[in-house]
């Protein structure tokens, strides 16, 4: 049993009659909230739901107000490498977690996990409280646990948790186990290319807000892309060799797993700052969102 639960059973066993027993439920849940074991809009709409003298069981009024958690996962090489740590002195992890700050005003927990902390980042306690996992890898793919990742594919498969995989992840071994096949591409280069990315499907919640942009520089991955046929392609994109020719290459594409969603976005290579920049942030928001279970998983509502 949770927190959110925990209050909610109090909430489900006080008194519920008169303004007596709204007071007593409001005190505690301010309480709780002080404490942080639960949030300030869980208090004020367990207190407005009793005033009101509505009952609910405390599963619903649980699975109402609990909040969602993205956990943005990375592998502790890029803070590392010469090329990369100006830009990305914390890690990859951080610059994504940083930039997905604004879905905490929309109830969202972020939390930053790397292969090098126990659990390789993610525990069965955290995973099992996760709506969506973001996945950033690059040269310590061989070192993730098989354990773990069938874990993952376990929860996403049950529609459970959305996966997003970004760059280099495209080897992880959590999207090769996703989708199932190589996941490789023609060729990765990075020479100098630019990029222009274009919003393919502009009703698709990925690309909400999201006007076409240029990334000045790119690692090229070259089509063709060894995955599933993608359900979505929201971003697409013109690379530009420097010496002038052009050519395709996906750049966000959508897949349903069993139940669950999951993207991957083609930019993201650690020298550059892609995820820094407001239009590549955005796309991740749309993405968490679109990619979280449409309702609380049974974990976070028991
Ligand atoms: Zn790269």
């Amino acid at each position: 049993m949770n927190e959110d639960t925990a209050a909610a059973e109090r909430l489900a066993s006080g008194p519920r009659n008169g303004n007596d027993g709204a007071m007593k439920t409001s005190t505690a849940a301010r309480t709780n909230g002080t404490n942080g074991r639960i949030s300030r809009r869980t208090a004020l709409g367990a207190g407005a739901t009793v005033a009101a003298g509505v009952l609910l069981g405390p599963q619903l009024l649980a699975g109402a107000t609990a909040s969602r958690k993205v956990v943005v996962w990375s592998e502790g090489t890029a803070n590392v490498d010469p090329g990369s740590k100006g830009i990305y002195p914390n890690d990859i992890n951080t610059a994504i977690a940083d930039g997905l700050k604004p879905l905490e005003g929309r109830g969202w927990v972020i939390v930053k996990a790397s292969l090098n902390d126990p659990d390789q980042g993610l525990s069965d306690a955290l995973l099992e409280q996760t709506d969506v996992l973001i996945w950033w890898g690059h040269k310590k793919h061989g070192q993730v646990k098989d354990e773990l990742v069938a874990k993952i594919a376990e929860r996403v498969k049950a529609g459970k948790m959305g996966f997003i995989g970004t760059h280099s992840a495209h080897f992880s071994k959590p999207l090769k186990k996703l989708l199932g096949t190589a996941c490789s591409w023609r060729e990765y280069v990075a020479d100098g290319t630019s990029a222009e990315i274009i919003v393919k499907e502009p009703n698709h919640p990925i690309c909400k807000g999201v006007k076409n942009f240029r990334l000045p520089q790119i690692e090229r991955y070259g089509e063709p892309f060894a995955v599933p046929t993608p359900e979505a392609v929201p971003l697409d994109g013109i690379y530009t060799r420097p010496d002038g020719k052009t050519e395709p290459g996906r750049m966000g594409l959508c897949w349903t797993i069993g139940r669950g969603k999951v993207f991957y976005f083609t930019p993201g290579h650690e020298t550059y700052n892609d995820y820094h920049r407001p239009e590549v942030r955005r796309i991740l928001i749309n993405a968490v969102e679109w990619a979280a279970p449409s309702s609380p998983s049974p974990a976070q509502g028991q």
